[in-house]
């Protein structure tokens, strides 16, 4: 485990936005993980939050008085074959390498999962999902760790005690869990199915680079889409010409993105944040943004969502001040 300490969390997170940690301790493996826990309980250290790829998280510029537990890739791969179709890895490994590793052993079930940048923790804590797949739907088993008062405990958790929802999980909810490792459950594959499951990973990447803003930093979807009936109907009372792509394209859910630019922001710009004008769901971080910059439009946003529907859209992203 390396301890960097009065590290700029701006260089860390994806959105390129952040203050200075008084810790930052790098995680590659699970050794480090418990060598990171003991070090914190010998400091002293009162405040710990897990970091993946800091691709859904917003951080103020404030000083984190504590330790970032750093999950990051190591030198050594941390994914494993440890049956005929279980994959075990690692909560600092890329999701994406996880699909590389599924391919290769002709094992499929996580290809919508294309470009979507994430380590395995945030993945599962997350509940990712993508094109109509969820992650929960591969999972098995989840190790954890439990921070106790005194020290911590090592558990298992199978799929039923992770009560996955939408971007949502058992773990989300519990503020003293952490990732350990993943065993992901996915499906052996002829030579036929295996190139379908390539072609679809393909063409998912293929479909964010076209549609998703890149060039710029970002935390993808700042909001969750709508996936409440009541919430749906209750926007296609005012917005009714919106119901076929509710049915037909979107799974029921009504998509964030195409709210958000009806609703005029596509372009929308403070300080040094955007919101996309590719995908207005997304704020993009154009030039030097501030926290306060990407916090002023999301409530720009929240407001004149709740003056035309009268309900507020929930978070995507998460937000650290
Ligand atoms: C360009 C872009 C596209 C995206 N597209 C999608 C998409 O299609 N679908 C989707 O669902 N999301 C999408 N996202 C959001 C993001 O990719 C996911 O939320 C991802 O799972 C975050 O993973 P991470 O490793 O970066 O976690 P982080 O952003 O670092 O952390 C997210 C949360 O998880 C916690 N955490 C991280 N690691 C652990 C751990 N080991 N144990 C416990 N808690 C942990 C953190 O404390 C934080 O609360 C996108 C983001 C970007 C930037």
């Amino acid at each position: 485990m390396i301890v960097y300490k009065n590290y700029p969390l701006s260089k860390i997170l994806y959105y390129k936005i952040g203050g200075i940690a008084r810790y930052v301790l790098k995680i590659e493996n699970k050794e480090d993980l418990l060598g990171a826990l003991d070090f914190v309980k010998k400091n002293k250290i009162q405040k710990i939050l897990p970091v993946g790829l800091g691709s859904n998280l917003l951080m103020s510029e404030n000083f984190f008085d504590g330790a970032i537990l750093c999950f990051s890739k190591g030198e050594s791969s941390g994914i494993k074959l440890i049956g005929e179709n279980l994959i075990e890895a690692f909560a600092s490994e890329l999701l994406d390498d996880v699909i590389k590793f599924s391919f290769e052993n002709n094992l499929v079930g996580l290809e919508w999962a294309g470009g979507l940048p994430s380590t395995v923790g945030g993945a599962v804590r997350g509940n990712v999902g993508a094109f109509g797949g969820e992650i929960k739907d591969v999972v098995n088993t989840v190790e954890i760790v439990k921070l106790l008062d005194e020290g911590y405990s090592l558990e298992e958790l199978t799929r039923e005690q992770l009560e996955f929802g939408y971007r949502d999980s058992f773990i989300k909810r519990s503020k003293d869990i952490l990732v350990v490792s993943v065993t992901f459950q996915l499906q052996k594959a002829s030579k036929e199915e295996l190139e379908k499951a390539k072609e679809t990973y393909f063409a998912k990447i293929a479909y964010r680079n076209k549609n998703h803003p890149s060039g710029f930093p970002s935390c993808g979807s700042v909001f969750k889409n709508i996936t409440k009936k009541e919430e749906v109907d209750k926007m296609l009372s005012i917005w009714e010409d919106m119901s076929e792509l509710v049915k037909e394209k979107w799974h029921n859910k009504a998509s964030m993105g195409y709210v958000i630019r009806r609703l005029g922001f596509a372009g929308f710009r403070i300080g040094g944040a955007e919101v996309s004008k590719k995908h207005a769901n997304y704020i993009v971080n154009v030039d030097g943004a501030k926290f306060a910059d990407v916090i002023s439009i999301i409530e720009k946003i929240k407001e004149k969502f709740f003056q035309t529907f009268g309900f507020s859209p929930e978070l995507e992203v998460e937000i650290v001040s």
